[in-house]
């Protein structure tokens, strides 16, 4: 087995209510994650992320479709599934009436951890709440409290962590905080990690492997490098030293604006030209060179590349 999940042929369909239409939320999703990888889920709001998240987790049951989890099918064997995955919801769900060492320790008894394997402590200080391991969650702040989720996802030690918009309305310090714990189980303890995120900068810096999801439907999924490869647009911006002339001779393909600040910007397609030849025909222009930097597209022209007109 070298997939930490595998999903076929997804379906959840909410029932309507109070005077609103049934909502197809996921339309038949096929998705295997490797073992290991950290794995972003990305797509915009409504698009069924956290409705997938909460099949897996158990909380939002599916219409059809198939769920291994580490191997094991959901419905077949409910026990082994659960026990192998960790999920830290979007919502905030905590009792105000625990503390984070009760809740851990609430945790660990629900997943039949026994007291002796139990690793309240090292998980308190891995989410840096070791001096608030014995105040009143209704007392911590709402940095404090998401942190105190990730630790109740990681109570029986699953193999693979789930952690839905982790970052959504985060400070920048528990973003940090929250990367760095997540790199470190995965390299230290080769957790795979499975996220989901609107935010395509944080998708392309943390994941090996992306797929988008829009409308309930997989668009694409392939490792982040493919994903920044499909795009063929480039730019290049030089910096002259001294003055450029209005117009000259450039490859075929090849566009050119200028800045305000007298930068001249080139825009082209990798198939087409190369910086090589660009950079030739403006020495050749009797330019003098001051600066020169290329800009690659990122995640978002691909996102917008993929799922424009849908
Ligand atoms: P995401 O996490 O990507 O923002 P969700 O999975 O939360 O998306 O929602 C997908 C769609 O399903 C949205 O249109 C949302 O309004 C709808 N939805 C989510 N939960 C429910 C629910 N409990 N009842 C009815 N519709 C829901
Ligand atoms: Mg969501």
């Amino acid at each position: 087995m070298s997939n930490a999940l595998e999903i076929e042929a997804l379906r959840k369909t909410y029932a309507g209510g109070a005077g609103q239409p049934p909502k197809e939320a996921l339309k038949g999703v096929d998705l295997a994650i490797p073992q290991g990888s950290i794995f972003g889920l990305l797509g915009p709001n409504g698009a069924g992320k956290s409705t997938l998240i909460n099949i897996l987790a158990g909380l939002v049951i599916k219409t059809s479709g198939k769920v291994r989890i580490w191997g094991f099918d959901q419905d077949v064997n409910p026990r082994q599934s659960r026990a192998a995955i960790g999920v830290m919801p979007q919502e905030l769900n905590l009792d105000p009436f625990f503390t984070p060492r009760g809740a851990l320790e609430v945790q660990a008894g629900l997943y039949g951890v026994p007291k002796r394997d139990r690793r309240t402590d090292e998980i308190l200080e891995l989410i840096g709440l070791s001096d608030k391991a014995d105040a009143y969650a209704r007392t911590l702040s709402g940095g404090m409290r998401r942190r105190l989720l990730l630790g109740k996802a990681l109570v029986h030690d699953p193999q693979i962590l789930v952690l839905d918009e982790p970052t959504a309305g985060v400070d920048i310090e528990l973003r940090q905080m929250l990367w760095t714990n997540v790199r470190k189980l995965n390299e230290e303890r080769g957790m795979t990690i499975i996220l989901t995120t609107h935010y395509l900068e944080e998708a392309q810096e943390m994941c090996d492997e992306i797929a988008i999801i829009n409308h309930g439907e997989l668009i694409k999924q392939d490792t982040t490098k493919n994903l920044l490869g499909l795009m063929d647009a480039k730019t290049l911006v030089i910096e002259p030293e001294g003055g450029a002339p209005e117009s000259f001779a450039l490859p075929e393909g090849v566009k050119m604006g200028r800045r305000r600040d007298g930068a001249l910007v080139f825009d082209f397609s990798r198939g087409q030209a190369s910086v090589g030849a660009i950079l030739d025909a403006v020495k050749a222009a009797g330019i003098t060179i001051g600066d020169v930097r290329t800009m690659e597209p990122d995640l978002e022209d691909v996102f917008v590349e993929l799922t424009s007109g849908k």
